[in-house]
């Protein structure tokens, strides 16, 4: 073959910084892991229970393109008591093979080619791919540890250009736990509105707030459902990752514009999948709020840890990752990453994996056991010291 099979627009995509240090992890044996953003908790009986009942009553046909009618009148109420925001089931919510396909679909179904797309970074690492397989341009806005990893508007509106169009908003935040006060995100609502920006905004972390913060959505702020699209699923609250479920909230000529390429491209989510969701939403929140109480400990374990270990961790207020500094060990966030995996089988995230930004620190993710998470921390402290040693 003369030319490459592949699409420049896709060669150009480097690999997920996780997955290759994934891949590295998987060859070992005895790793403690605070690596995997992934609840350790298995789904909820009920929920699965709820699953395997409508395999036994035969529900294993499709559904309609936007999901069971029955599960977009439970999410509209769910994100109507919880984040205040009233979406018309019929035509404002469709179900989606989880958050990572309503973001897929909201970039496709916004961006034109060259259009620009704001996100706050450290972020999630599929962001910047995504946009950059939707055609469109990925502007990366900084967040800093002084400021809790928050989004702060100045730094917002200075990378405003003719070309923007969407900014990508995710709080609490996937790696740093980033949380926003109701003045900080009204800051950023205002520089929307004066610069006629959509928001995406994911949801997945919301019901993961700590110390009584209570989660507010940008959707919720006046003038902005209008401009929002909002995007959540069951993967972290309800411990549902392997299920792909999620869904999206807008108005009904963004979730037409969306539903167009769903439609040809998914048809629609599992049935079974949503039937587990429904169970979730109409049933699952005390569940949700028990395992949000197990992480909140595990949190304050783990902050604890690392400041004591001298590597300085802002105490995040959502999720369940917490962001430590590791400069003081001389270290850049792969190598210290890497180190620590040859030398004490303990797995951490680079900082980098999740952007430029994110160097000088890695990622722990406290969703996995208390004893577990104290073993890893013991062993961190041991490495500390011996790198210290030289
Ligand atoms: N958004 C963020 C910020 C995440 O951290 C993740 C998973 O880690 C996802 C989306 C993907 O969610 P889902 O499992 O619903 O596709």
């Amino acid at each position: 073959m003369t030319r490459s099979p592949v699409a420049r627009h896709v060669r150009d995509i480097p690999r997920s910084g996780i997955r290759d240090f994934f891949e590295v992890v998987q060859t070992m044996q005895g790793v403690i892991s605070l690596g995997i953003g992934e609840p350790d908790f298995v789904t909820p009986w009920h929920i699965r229970e709820a699953a395997m009942y409508s395999l036994e009553r035969g529900k294993t046909g499709y559904t309609s393109n936007l999901g069971l009618p029955k599960l977009r009148e439970e999410i509209s109420r769910y994100v109507a008591r919880h984040f205040g925001v009233e979406y018309a089931p019929g035509s404002e919510v469709l179900v989606s093979v989880g958050v990572s396909e309503a973001i897929d679909l909201a970039l496709r179904a916004l961006i034109d080619p060259g259009d620009e797309v704001l996100y706050h970074e450290p972020c999630y690492v599929s962001y910047c791919p995504s946009i950059a397989l939707a055609h469109g341009v990925p502007v990366a806005v900084p967040t800093h540890a002084a400021d809790g990893f928050a989004l702060r508007a100045d730094e917002l509106a200075a990378r405003i250009t003719p070309r923007s169009k969407v900014l990508m908003l995710n709080f609490p935040t996937n790696p740093t736990g980033a949380t926003m006060t109701a003045a900080e995100l009204e800051a950023i609502a205002e520089v929307c509105r004066r610069h006629d920006l959509i928001v995406l905004t994911d949801e997945i972390y919301s019901e993961l707030t700590y110390e009584g913060v209570r989660h507010r959505s940008i959707a919720s702020l006046p003038g902005m459902r209008e401009r929002t699209i909002f995007l959540h699923g069951f993967s972290k609250a309800f411990a549902m990752t392997g299920f792909r479920i999620g869904y999206a909230c807008a108005p009904a000529p963004l979730i037409d514009a969306m539903m167009k390429i769903h439609q040809y491209g998914i048809l629609c989510a599992p049935i079974t999948s949503q039937e587990a969701a429904l169970a979730a939403l109409r049933n699952g929140e005390p569940d949700a709020a028990a395992m949000r109480r197990e992480y909140e400990g595990r949190r304050n374990f783990i902050v604890s840890a690392f400041n004591e270990l001298g590597l300085p961790c802002h105490k995040p207020r959502g999720a369940f990752y917490v962001f430590p500094d590791i400069r003081p060990s001389g270290l850049s966030s792969p190598e210290f990453s890497l180190r620590l995996l040859r030398e004490k089988k303990v797995a951490v995230v680079p900082g980098t994996a999740f952007g430029p930004s994110g160097e000088g620190y890695v990622r722990a993710c406290y969703a996995t056991s208390l004893p577990q998470i104290k073993m890893a921390l013991d062993l961190i402290g041991g490495f500390c010291r011996e790198v210290a040693a030289g």
